[in-house]
């Protein structure tokens, strides 16, 4: 059977954190409610287009999943599993990897106990920093103490395989300040960290602290493999916001002490204890169907790419009254944009992309396809092109992967 990953946004926070541009936002308990009964039509009506599918990971993403009524995650994932076929229900396969997101002062003890139960095995803290003042500044709602209370209790309840996500080149952060919080964290012992840098977002309360309108162009450049804000000294406006030479030293710090505590970088901006990577990100990277429902989740399914409505009013009609589907957007990937994506998608994952999987994807040899621009960036030191398998960015392909990425768009 076909392997397929399911996404489902809960768009709902507490407060807006202020550089995030995510489809999320607070919401009255009752239209939380409401939400909850759309998604769960969706999710019945369109699992009949699954059925020669075993789904081998779920992903309760947002938004923040814990701030939905108690037991409504636990409710979407038991009607997850009557409605799809999933990895691990016939005996001696390994079962699938089911993670929540989770903001710390959104959850307690009880609430991951329930989760547990309830068959989720992955839970991603994201706390972004252990230092208040930087929290504070982000708009954060929870405290350091948040995070660390939720850790504890993450582990007392079961979980073994957690992720934290930690935040770099926040405004006022020194490499010293980021390296504490990787520190500490680390010191935790979790299975998995995604370390990302602050992307400075168009509508955001940062963009207009930022610069507003003067910062357009200025923003995902400054240093592409990360995807970090701020071209080229481009970082004007009141946010105190580290340089460039420091979000890059806070980077390849970040890689150099997680290889001496055990973690691999697997990814550009993701680091795992080997076996422990997520396998529900690492589908999207290497192509794998995912169908997203929620609010405006995308789907990915046979190269056919979509997006349900945005609007929540569209997306509750829809589901609720219409009882008819709430996608739009949809795509069909032309053959070169199947190989785009195959190359730009794979190259960020440290192992690379494979040359036996290109050739039994699209029925030709990748050199047949991309030699002169392979050979280009080889020289240029950005690729490793060795006879094996794999073809890989070098740690400086790494620094520069957006014009690396952007070579292979035909
Ligand atoms: S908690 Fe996450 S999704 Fe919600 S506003 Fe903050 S960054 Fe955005």
């Amino acid at each position: 059977m076909r392997r397929l990953g399911i996404y489902i946004h809960i768009p709902f926070c507490v407060k807006k954190c202020l550089y995030c541009d995510f489809l999320s936002f607070p919401a009255r308990e009752e239209e939380k409610k409401e939400y909850v009964q759309a998604l769960l039509a969706e999710i019945r009506r369109e699992a009949v287009f699954y059925t020669d599918y075993i789904v081998d990971s779920v992903f309760f993403g947002g938004g923040t999943p814990t701030v939905l009524p108690e037991g409504a995650v636990e409710g979407i994932l038991d009607c997850l599993r009557q409605s799809f076929c999933f990895a691990g229900d016939r005996e001696a396969e390994e079962e699938a990897e089911i993670t929540v997101e989770i903001n710390p002062a959104t959850a307690d003890r009880k609430k991951l106990e329930s989760l547990r139960r309830a068959g989720v095995n992955r839970i991603s803290i994201g706390t972004q920093s252990v230092h208040d003042r930087e929290l504070a500044y982000l708009g954060r709602v929870h405290k350091a103490e948040d995070f660390f209370r939720i850790y504890e209790d993450a582990v007392a309840s079961g979980f073994t395989n957690i992720n934290v996500d930690l935040m770099a080149a926040l405004p006022g952060q020194t490499a010293a300040d980021y390296m504490e919080s990787l520190e500490q964290v680390a010191g935790l012992g979790p299975a998995h960290i995604s370390a990302y840098s602050l992307i400075i977002e168009e509508g955001t309360p940062f963009y207009e602290l930022y610069g507003g309108e003067n910062a357009e162009g200025k923003t995902g450049a400054g240093m592409p493999g990360l995807g970090i804000a701020g071209e080229n000294g481009g970082r004007r406006g009141i946010l105190p916001l580290p340089s460039e030479e420091e979000e890059r030293e806070m980077y390849e710090d970040t890689g150099t002490f997680l290889k001496e505590r055990g973690y691999y970088r697997y990814e550009i901006s993701n680091y795992a204890r080997p076996g422990l990577e997520c396998r529900h990100n690492i589908g999207y990277w290497e192509r794998k169907d995912y169908a997203g429902f929620g609010l405006g989740a995308a789907s990915m399914v046979d190269n056919v790419r979509w997006k349900n409505f945005s609007d929540m009013k569209r997306y509750i009609r829809g589901n609720l009254v219409k009882k008819e589907s709430v996608r739009e957007d949809c795509v069909r990937l032309s053959l070169q944009e199947q190989m785009e994506e195959f190359m730009f998608l794979g190259l960020r994952l440290t192992k690379g992309i494979s040359r036996r999987k290109f050739r039994e994807t699209f029925g030709r040899d990748v050199e047949e396809v991309y030699r002169p621009v392979m050979e280009n960036l080889h020289r240029q030191g950005l690729l490793e092109l060795d006879k094996g398998e794999y073809i890989r960015l070098t740690p400086y392909g790494r620094d520069v992967s957006n014009y690396v990425m952007a070579e292979f768009l035909f």
